[in-house]
């Protein structure tokens, strides 16, 4: 199926699947619906005459492959579900605001939306990696879990409630390769002295061993690899990383993505703009982005394997698996970064129990299924 067709078979069936199927407790956990609004207020308030036009700030080159790509099918959606009265104009990395300053563009109203990673917001939010990706922390299919039925998303309302900011799920890249290097990595001594582009705690893990961690957009990272400014860098995986031509720049791709186990994306809504939606355009919206959410997952899944077949087969690039003993120590030393976020506050606190106890628990049940049906598989 075409992706104009996808969208437009998506599109009014999704909306009117999920709010007849849902009542108003259910459309609340699944993130559907954060303001209790029940169904006579909603009946009353429809107006699908409403001509609403909203902007979009991205950390994303424009149109880029998946990440790029994904708040404008959102906004082909809803523009489709609204019979083309709710707008929203998207913008890459630059158009409107700097990529890593969405946050703050949305918080401040600059864009009623933005389409970013939580943990580019590290600085400003400690916790806030959490609701990406930490180290050796879930996959996409347990933090899409966590989010949805383990709590995860109230907890993530409560950390950017201070910002006027309201977070939904925006996609998700899978599993993603640990990144590009000129030279091997051996042993973790190999690793010292080494700058390399990682963002989010797994640079903090990165720095305690002896490396530089750099933060840079992803539009730049080709340059500064080419240009020897930084000596590795991360970007995805096989899909977005053969995009930006990475492999031009370095030699060596190496697997697994023990930063980013499953980055999650986030559509951030600013919450003043979201409160003044028509109720039926609320609903809209969220569940135009929950149906993305789910759709760049499923894309990165298809489009990374035929990448990949590209790079190692066209461009001769040689794919490393990290050593064990550089995995454990990585682990132990993530670990430790993480469990200190924990100390930042209350909020903090509680948002790294939610997502450990989560954590351990999905991994008890995956050891059973997950785990050992893809090591069946191959037996
Ligand atoms: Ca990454």
């Amino acid at each position: 199926m075409k992706r104009r067709e996808f969208v437009t078979a998506l599109g009014v069936g999704a909306a009117a699947t999920t709010l007849v199927a849902c009542g108003d407790k259910e459309s609340e956990q699944l993130g559907l619906n954060s303001d209790n609004a029940t169904d006579s207020s909603a009946a009353k308030s429809v107006n699908k005459k409403q001509k609403i036009k909203w902007k979009l700030v991205t950390s994303w080159p424009k149109n880029f492959p998946g990440l790029g790509t994904a708040p404008e099918n959102m906004a082909k959606l809803v523009e489709q579900m609204t019979g083309g009265n709710f707008q929203i104009k998207v913008y890459g990395a630059g158009e409107l605001v700097p990529a890593m300053e969405v946050f703050d563009a949305v918080s401040q109203g600059t864009a009623e939306m933005g389409h970013s990673g939580a943990y580019y917001w590290k600085g400003k939010i400690p916790a806030a990696p959490f609701f990406t990706a930490v180290p050796f922390g879930m996959t996409a299919q347990e933090i899409n879990a966590w989010v949805h039925y383990g709590g995860g998303l109230d907890l993530w309302r409560e950390l950017y409630k201070p910002f006027g900011i309201l977070p939904v799920a925006g996609g998700n890249t899978g599993v993603q390769m640990a990144g590009w290097y000129n030279k091997e990595i051996n042993s973790i001594d190999d690793i010292k002295g080494l700058k390399m582009r990682i963002p989010g705690l797994a640079g903090e893990v990165w720095e305690k061993l002896g490396g530089t961690a750099v933060r840079l957009p992803g539009g730049e990272l080709f340059t500064s690899l080419q240009a020897g400014a930084i000596d590795a860098t991360e970007w995805v995986g096989p899909y977005n990383d053969l995009a930006f031509g990475l492999h031009k720049a370095a030699k060596f791709y190496y697997y697994p993505g023990w930063h980013e186990p499953g980055g999650m994306l986030e559509f951030d809504i600013n919450q003043k703009a979201y409160d003044q939606l028509p109720e039926d355009y609320k609903h809209i919206l969220t569940t135009a982005c929950r149906a993305i959410n789910q759709d760049m997952l499923d894309e990165y899944t298809a489009r990374n394997n035929t990448a990949l077949t590209d790079l190692v087969e066209k461009h001769n690039v040689q794919v490393r698996r990290l050593p064990d003993d550089v995995l454990m120590q990585l682990r132990k030393i993530s670990e430790e970064v993480v469990a200190d976020v924990a100390h930042t506050d209350d909020l903090s606190k509680r948002i790294y129990e939610s997502y450990l106890k989560f954590k351990n628990s999905s991994n008890a049940y995956h050891q059973l299924s997950e785990k050992a049906y893809l090591n069946a598989r191959d037996i």
